[in-house]
């Protein structure tokens, strides 16, 4: 029997042949994933200390016929590998737009989007003008869309980055940092970066009420960002307790289960009918 039994070496392999075939087999897929209308998008309410709507973040889905659904946090990376990511963020963008102006339109009422941007697609020569021609053709009025970055985007060429950023803040699009606290960011970015929005991670939303370091870690960055003029916005809201806490400390949005989950259009449409807007 010690024979059929494979050592640790072999199970490993395994696990990486599998892995790679996985891989392969998204790349294979995602080439085909917009002809063939499997992405979609669905849109998380993002909420003042009121819990009147402030805007929506938009995030991308995929549901493909043999793979099934494929979290982005599985294909988002894959995408930038391969390549795909300047074809796939700009199908998104424009898709969010449309969708949400056209929503607005049919309740005659703005409210902002958030739109995740990679660095692949910031690397990407068209990549500000193919936006702001999306942003256009939208009908939105720039100061009601926000690009979320993460600190990731200066890996790449510092001045170039900082030059793009520059150029949406003078159009009025907003920039924020996602994430913020994971990773190696450091304060510093705050005054490096031309940024209005900072949106403190869920990792430390989760441990506000039972680790007084997270907790102080919070509103420390809370007051910082504060001085800078820089908004504000927890994610990974989940529970009452989390809110009221944050809203002690002077966050000024919310986002997270506690609210409500990213919706479908249709739901966000329903969601948005039921509660008020800032
Ligand atoms: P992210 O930008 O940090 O997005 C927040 C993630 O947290 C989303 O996962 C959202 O569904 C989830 N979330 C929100 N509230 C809660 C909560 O209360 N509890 C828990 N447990 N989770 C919550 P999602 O949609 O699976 O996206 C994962 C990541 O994939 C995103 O993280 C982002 O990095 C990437 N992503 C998603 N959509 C896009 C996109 O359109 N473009 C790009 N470049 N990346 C995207
Ligand atoms: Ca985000
Ligand atoms: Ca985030
Ligand atoms: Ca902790």
């Amino acid at each position: 029997q010690a024979k059929t039994r494979k050592n640790w070496v072999e199970v490993f392999s395994d696990e990486l042949e599998l892995k790679s075939q996985k891989t392969a087999a998204i790349e294979h897929h995602l080439r085909s994933a917009i002809e063939e209308n499997e992405i979609y998008l669905n849109y998380q309410p993002q909420l003042n200390n009121q819990t009147e709507l402030h805007g929506v973040e938009c995030l991308v889905r995929w549901q493909n016929s043999s793979l099934g659904f494929v979290p982005p946090d599985e294909f988002i990376k894959i995408a930038e590998e391969m390549g795909f990511m300047p074809t796939l963020g700009h199908h998104i963008t424009r898709l969010a737009l449309t969708e949400m102006a056209q929503l607005q339109k049919h309740l005659n009422k703005r409210f902002h989007i958030s739109i995740n941007a990679s660095i692949k697609q910031f690397m990407q020569e068209q990549f500000f003008d193919d936006f702001m021609d999306c942003v256009t053709k939208s009908g939105i009025p720039p100061k009601y869309i926000t690009i979320e970055v993460t600190e990731s985007i200066l890996i790449e060429d510092v001045n170039f980055i900082l030059s793009i950023l520059d150029q949406f803040r003078r159009k009025g699009i907003a920039i924020s940092l996602d994430d913020f606290g994971t990773g190696y960011s450091s304060l510093s970015l705050l005054r490096e970066l031309p940024i209005q929005e900072l949106k403190i991670d869920k990792v430390f939303v989760d441990d506000i009420l039972d680790d007084s370091k997270d907790a102080s870690l919070v509103k420390n960055i809370i007051n910082i960002a504060n001085e800078f003029d820089i908004v504000t916005l927890a994610e990974g809201v989940e529970t009452v307790e989390q809110f009221n806490k944050l809203r002690a400390y002077e966050c000024d949005l919310y986002q997270g289960y506690y609210f409500s989950k990213p919706l479908a259009v249709k739901d966000l449409e329903k969601y948005i009918e039921k509660h008020n807007i800032v």
